[in-house]
């Protein structure tokens, strides 16, 4: 039998899924060929490039006006290619950051190379004076953010997947004072587990391995008034307006992942779409966060506001059992439960492939190593 694979990422994919790529691997739709052997140019391809593309605009209710981009790269490539094909919109080559954990930090590093970033807000301005709660577990309410209305965007992080700090009542900038200036999200980590309002944000962008696909696709989503802006040394393959033109297949794109992709969609699509996937989404993450807050021996610090339902980190009472509690829990069949290391403890994602059933799982699991050890 499978365990329960609780991973942050890549992460758990659905079995029916996982069944039908290995059925079609080696002889796609007779074709006597798998995916992994045809040209991105293909009629077959091109077909499965367009079918993905158009569900997943049907699964995000994505405004016409956006461009859908298959890249490659990672959301990590998108921290540089961002201001590459962006900055150039502000003349002063000014952005804005909202930093609120470990990869909104990154992004707004890798971004400096190319412009003047400030820090728009950040959790580290965060008013707890209690020691047990650090100060990613907070985000920056949207009153406190101070934007600068000649910048080319504000970036923010939807999801922080190491701190499980999730963000997703996005302000309309026009009421803070930058009615010019497009939010830019990452996403990677919650993208699809919950409807997203596009009228909100000016670009979107994942890396395909949470609730995506495998990894080596990355998803980007914008608004086609915010091509065109690239600085000339951006490389034409990371040129977001030339990929938009090429329909993403510009070079050769990562044919296997978005096949992948395609077929999660399709999935997606037969568990009711991404309303029906939020409800059981809320359903997982209440069930676990209220059984760690009703124990002493675990625990949670994120404010209960921004609890993501994606990723829920925790820590023991006693950190001496850590390792006990992931052997116990790998021998139960609950894998890939160590948390990031800069955080400490466990961290139990729960994407969209992962059932409720998991969830109890993990809950009974939990309950019974604490009776045995608390
Ligand atoms: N942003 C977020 C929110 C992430 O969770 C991750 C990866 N876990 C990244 C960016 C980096 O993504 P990649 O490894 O695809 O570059």
């Amino acid at each position: 039998m499978r365990p329960w694979n609780f991973s942050a990422g890549p992460s758990v994919l659905p079995i029916d899924v996982l069944e039908q790529a290995a059925a079609e691997l080696s002889n796609w739709h007779g074709a006597g060929l798998s995916v992994m052997e045809m040209s991105h140019r293909s009629d077959e391809f091109v077909d499965i490039c367009e079918t993905a593309e158009a569900k997943l605009r049907t699964l995000l209710q994505l405004p016409d006006d956006f461009a859908v981009l298959f890249m490659q790269g990672g959301a990590t490539a998108i921290n540089a290619l961002l201001p590459l094909n962006l900055i150039g919109r502000s003349q002063a080559k000014q952005a804005d950051y909202i930093l609120s954990g470990s990869w909104s930090n990154k992004s707004f590093t890798e971004a400096q190379r190319y412009g003047d970033m400030a820090v728009a807000a950040s959790s580290q301005d965060s008013p707890s004076t209690n020691p047990k709660i650090p100060a990613w577990a907070w985000f920056p309410p949207t009153e406190a953010w101070q934007l600068r209305s000649q910048s080319a965007y504000v970036h923010l992080c939807s999801n922080e997947t190491i701190g499980g700090v999730e963000f997703t009542d996005w302000p309309d900038l026009a009421q803070l004072g930058a009615s010019d200036v497009p939010l830019i999200v990452d996403a990677s980590s919650n993208i699809l587990s919950r409807p997203f309002d596009f009228s909100r944000v000016g670009m979107v962008y994942a890396g395909a391995q949470k609730n995506i696909g495998p990894a080596g696709l990355t998803v980007v989503l914008i608004r086609r008034d915010l091509l065109g802006h690239a600085l000339p040394m951006c490389p034409d393959v990371f040129n977001f307006e030339k990929v938009a033109k090429a329909h993403s297949r510009l070079n050769t794109p990562p044919t296997f992942a978005i096949y992948m992709a395609g077929l999660v969609f399709d999935w997606l699509e037969k568990q009711g779409g991404v309303n029906a996937i939020e409800r059981q989404n809320r359903q997982k993450a209440s069930l676990l966060y209220e059984f760690i807050d009703n124990s002493d021996f675990y625990h949670n610090p994120v404010d209960p506001k921004v609890r993501s339902r994606m990723n829920v980190p925790f820590i023991l009472a006693d950190s001496k059992l850590d390792q006990r509690f992931l052997d116990e829990a790998k021998a139960a069949g609950l894998v890939q439960l160590k948390g990031h290391k800069s955080v400490g403890g466990m961290r139990a994602s729960l994407y969209n492939a992962l059932p409720l059933s998991a969830v109890e799982a993990l809950v009974d699991f939990m309950q019974d190593f604490e009776k045995r050890h608390g």
